[in-house]
Formats: C-alpha cells, sequence, structure tokens
C-alpha cells in the first residue's frame, strides 16, 4: 500500500480546452483530492471536503451519495481514471513501490511488491560498466536476472549466493546480476572465449556505478545510495 499523493491533497492542473464540458469531470480535476491505491483495483478518495470514499475502478462504483443515490460516474471514480491515464496513480493490478535505488516511484505487479524493483533507470543493462562496493574492481554488466541471490548456488561451493561469505551483508532477496571481468591484455584467442564464458554472480546491491565516470556524464547526476 503506497500512496503515491504522500505530500496530500492537490488538484490536477486543468486540460487545455478540449471541450471537457461535464461539471463533474471538470471537479474531478479541480478539486483537491487524495488518491491512494488499496490493491485489487480498489482505490480510497479523500475527498476537498474531507470526506473519504472507496472506489472499485472495475466495477465503477464509489461508495459516495452522488453515485450511490444516482448511479452517476462521479467526480472519484472519474479523479481514478484521469490519475492512471496520467501516470500519477497504478492502474488495477498494480502497485507504486519506490525504485530500491534511487527512491524514485516505479509501478509494478502487485503480486511482486514486496520483492526488490528498480526503475528504468538503475535496471542494470548489458555492457553497463559497474564497481564490486567489496574490492573496488571494476566490472562489466552480462545481464541482471529475475532470480533471488539466495535462490541461486555459487558453482562449486556450497552455498547460496546470498550466503556466500562476501555477500552476506548484501539482502538475501537481491537479483543477482551476472558480471563478467574486463578483458586483461594480452590474451590470446582462446583465453578470450574462456574469459567471456566466465560469468560471476553478484546480488544487485554489492555493485554500485563507477564515481563521476569522466566520459558518462549522465550518470554523474545520481547521489550513491548507501
Ligand atoms: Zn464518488
Ligand atoms: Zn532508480
Amino acid at each position: 500500500m503506497t500512496n503515491t499523493t504522500a505530500s496530500g491533497k492537490v488538484s490536477l492542473a486543468p486540460l487545455a480546452d478540449t471541450g471537457e464540458a461535464d461539471p463533474r469531470s471538470q471537479r474531478a480535476r479541480a478539486e483537491r483530492m487524495a488518491v491512494t491505491t488499496l490493491g485489487g483495483g480498489l482505490y480510497e478518495v479523500e475527498s476537498q471536503s474531507d470526506n473519504t470514499y472507496f472506489v472499485d475502478l472495475l466495477g465503477g462504483r464509489c461508495t459516495c451519495p452522488d453515485h450511490m443515490m444516482r448511479g452517476v460516474r462521479c467526480k472519484h471514480i472519474r479523479r481514478v481514471a484521469i490519475e492512471i491515464n496520467e501516470g500519477r496513480t497504478p492502474p488495477p493490478g498494480k502497485e507504486a513501490v519506490e525504485c530500491a535505488r534511487c527512491d524514485s516511484v516505479v509501478f509494478v505487479d502487485e503480486r511482486t511488491a514486496d520483492e526488490v524493483h528498480f526503475c528504468d533507470y538503475c535496471e542494470l543493462q548489458s555492457g553497463d560498466a559497474v564497481v564490486d562496493r567489496a574490492t573496488g574492481d571494476l566490472l562489466i554488466v552480462a545481464r541482471m536476472t529475475d532470480r533471488r541471490a539466495d535462490e541461486v548456488e555459487v558453482p562449486g561451493k556450497d552455498c547460496t549466493i546470498a550466503e556466500y561469505p562476501t555477500n552476506r551483508e548484501y539482502p538475501a532477496d537481491d537479483p543477482v546480476v551476472e558480471v563478467l571481468y574486463p578483458i586483461p591484455s594480452g590474451l590470446r584467442p582462446e583465453q578470450l572465449k574462456e574469459h567471456h564464458l566466465r560469468r560471476y554472480s553478484f546480488p544487485r546491491s554489492r555493485l554500485k556505478y563507477p564515481e563521476r565516470p569522466s566520459d558518462q556524464s549522465e550518470l554523474t547526476d545520481f547521489p550513491e545510495s548507501n
């Protein structure tokens, strides 16, 4: 349960003249309301008049008098629909969670809301250069997996990645990232192939972006999250 409008009740910016003449649609936008996602397509709407109503979006129902007495598509139902269209509130089946690295909000399947999620920016991409927090080694991301560190065995060791001694300080439910070490100079072709086949698995939190790389300015805007 995440309130995506943590700052409290707000009104939405009016649209340019699009012929939104219906008074309920106008009030849905202009009045100060706070929408909270409850899951299962249910939303709590705190109205400008400090009443709290519950909207079942898929069922098209609301607990307010306007809907209960007149059966109309009230301003609360409309407000929820508008917020979803504008990306302010997650659609039914989705939940808003914070990116584990930068705290920006991402909408994820509500069944996976308890797992670790990263925003599009922080999700590591193949070829990204990252630093191993434990050793300071520079590594190259091969791929980010959807498996957890406590689900994957370390090859040749009788433990999972999460249980491996140097990984114990990182969350056991971190996603596993496969990385390569940069190519050492002077490798023969057959050694090069072997090098590329050797992938190492790390919990996501053990890897960080390099400090202020001079040639990748887009990465330098981000504060380190420790
Ligand atoms: Zn209503
Ligand atoms: Zn992020």
